[in-house]
């Protein structure tokens, strides 16, 4: 049986793609849920559809880019469950264009979210799972992670600055006080992330690779692997690549 049952999984994001599928994983393994994002009425239908299936969850709306709204999470959890087991820092964006677009409103935007909202999580639940001397922090990078591409510049910087804080977090954490620290870096993935895009050369590339991507229920098992792991291993990274692109 997998590590899994009866966990406190605090999962940003989770009002659709990645977030929503590995929600809905962890509930059918018996985690117990807070779900967080902006979008209430999307988080009150998942809450509601996974209590519906005999699950537990709860939910909080919260930007990641307050560190504010992360304690409110956090205190949340605490409220209804007594302790936080898992934080899966999801919640992201991707505004890309080209730097020579000075879409510097998009980088601000990329930067609060993507990497402020990581260690808005980190803020928020480290000195619980500290006191606890128990936790896991699972946090979202991308293959533009490892691999930086026109267009991509300024979200591929936030998706490496999510690896070093992950790297980080293990080195200081897992030994120091047991808490674990996973990476999970998917390619693309079909879910919600690309609508939107205002760039037309970004709006270009993303029609072309339109369909190529995986279903966020592989990146949500990706994310249930290291979450059912017994406590004296440490997933640290994982990459998932859609076959079709890879
Ligand atoms: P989606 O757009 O489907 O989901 C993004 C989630 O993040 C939504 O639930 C959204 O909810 C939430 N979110 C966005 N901004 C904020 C904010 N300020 N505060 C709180 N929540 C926020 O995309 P994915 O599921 O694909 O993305 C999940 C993660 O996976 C991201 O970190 C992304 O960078 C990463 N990733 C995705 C890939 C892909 O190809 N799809 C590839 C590589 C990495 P709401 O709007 O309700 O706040």
């Amino acid at each position: 049986m997998d590590n899994i049952a009866g966990k406190v999984v605090v999962m940003t994001g989770a009002s659709s793609g990645i977030g929503e599928a590995a929600a809905k994983r962890l509930a059918e393994k018996g985690a117990r849920l807070v779900l967080a994002a902006r979008r209430e009425d999307r988080l009150k239908a998942l809450a509601d559809e996974l209590v519906r299936l005999g699950g537990e969850a709860a939910f909080a709306v919260a930007d990641v880019a307050s560190a504010e709204d992360m304690r409110k999470t956090a205190a949340l959890a605490m409220e209804r469950y007594g302790r936080i087991d898992v934080l899966v820092n999801n919640a992201g964006i991707m505004p890309v264009s080209r730097l020579s677009e000075l879409r510097v409103e998009d980088w601000d935007r990329m930067i609060d979210v993507n990497v402020k909202g990581v260690l808005h999580g980190i803020a928020a639940v480290l000195p619980i799972m500290r006191e606890q001397r128990s936790g896991h922090i699972v946090n979202l990078s991308s293959t533009s992670g490892y691999a930086v591409s026109p267009t991509s510049v300024v979200y591929g910087a936030t998706k490496f600055a999510v690896r070093a804080i992950t790297d980080g977090l293990r080195q200081e954490e897992s030994a120091a006080s047991g808490i674990r620290a996973t990476l999970v870096a998917p390619g693309l993935t079909e879910t919600e992330l690309l609508s939107g895009l205002t760039s037309p050369e970004a709006r270009a590339i993303a029609e072309r690779i339109k369909g190529l991507g995986m279903s966020p229920d592989r990146i949500a098992d990706a994310i249930v692997y290291a979450i059912g792991q017994p406590d004296e291993a440490s997933v640290s990274e994982i990459i998932v690549r859609p076959t079709a692109l890879a």
